[in-house]
């Protein structure tokens, strides 16, 4: 059986830095709350896990203290290795009750990698959950192949929207509904406060910095970074504010469009993130002809690259 690296090396413009999975596991004596950052679940979006280093290595340089618990994690190792979103199935779909029914059974297929990431990250996620003296909040980097302003996924449970109230940027609840097996509607399934952060296109250096300014933020909001000074925290907030209308907006998924095998899907040109849309707009193309929107709303996530099998989403402004 294949082996998954110990390490993997993240290159970006002048960065380059050789991360394992376990970036950081940093405890204090006292009880606190313990926040799990990951990136790098989808293996063609490095720069979260840049960011993570590069918070750690600032983290320690400052001597500010952690009041809690703090573990950085790399998500889809392999993936990392060769930039790719995945190999053989996509890690953020895979956590689903069957799959760790499986895992606890040992029915799952561990000759795929993913399934042995999947097995070596839910260790760790029990390991934290075991040793909780707090509220978990568990804070997933992603990146997007085509330019976004950045938004946050969550769920509506009232905990995981009072921590997604405290960053100035919209946030989309109900993809549980939708998608099945992400690691976001697991976490908020076992009742912790998760989020997903998008933070831009894969390859920008503003993702990298906004990345850097929300880790900050996700630190010091869930309590386990007291340390901070205003100005700093008032610096990082700034760094994130858009002047975009949705800013700080919550919104939930009223649809999606699932891409079936072997399906011609072709996204319709130009569509940004949060575009409004109307109910009969040409949304997309398969070989069949052209696909109608459904409903009055904004447009999430359309799909512009060739793998994964969500066309797109619409999304409806929360009452
Ligand atoms: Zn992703």
């Amino acid at each position: 059986m294949l082996s998954i690296s110990r390490s993997v090396e993240i290159q970006f413009n002048d960065s380059r830095v050789r991360v394992e999975r376990i970036m950081a596991d940093i405890r204090s004596e006292e009880d606190g709350n313990t926040v799990l950052l990951i990136g790098g679940v989808h293996g063609n979006e490095p720069l979260g896990v840049l960011a993570m280093d590069k918070v750690l290595a600032d983290l320690e340089n400052s001597g500010n203290k952690i009041n809690g618990r703090l573990c950085a994690v790399v998500g889809n190792m392999e993936a990392t290795r060769i930039i790719k979103r995945y190999l053989y199935k996509d890690l953020n779909r895979l956590w689903t009750r069957e799959n760790i029914d499986s895992l606890h059974y040992n029915q799952l297929d561990l000759r795929h990698t993913e399934y042995r990431e999947l097995k070596e990250l839910y260790d760790k996620l029990q390991e934290l959950i075991g040793d909780l003296r707090g509220e978990l909040f568990v804070v997933d980097l992603h990146t997007t192949s085509g330019p976004t302003i950045p938004f946050m996924v969550t769920n509506k449970m009232e905990k995981c929207r009072n921590y997604t109230s405290k960053f100035p940027i919209p946030s989309v609840s109900g993809l549980t509904g939708f998608l099945d097996g992400t690691l976001l509607s697991y976490v908020n399934d076992l009742g912790y406060v998760g989020l997903a952060y998008e933070a831009g296109q894969h390859k920008s250096e503003q993702s990298l910095t906004r990345f850097e300014s929300f880790i900050w933020l996700s630190l010091h909001h869930a309590g386990i970074l007291t340390g901070l000074t205003s100005e700093f925290v008032a610096f990082h907030e700034a760094a994130l504010t858009e002047p975009q209308a949705s800013s700080g907006r919550s919104f939930r998924i009223i649809s999606r469009y699932r891409i079936q095998e072997g399906e011609d899907f072709r996204m319709q040109e130009g569509f940004a993130n949060f575009q409004s849309i109307k109910q009969g707009q040409v949304l997309a193309q398969n070989q069949n002809g052209p696909i109608y929107s459904p409903y009055d709303g904004y447009i999430f996530m359309p799909l512009y690259q060739k793998m994964g099998e969500d066309g797109f989403f619409i999304i409806r402004e929360d009452d």
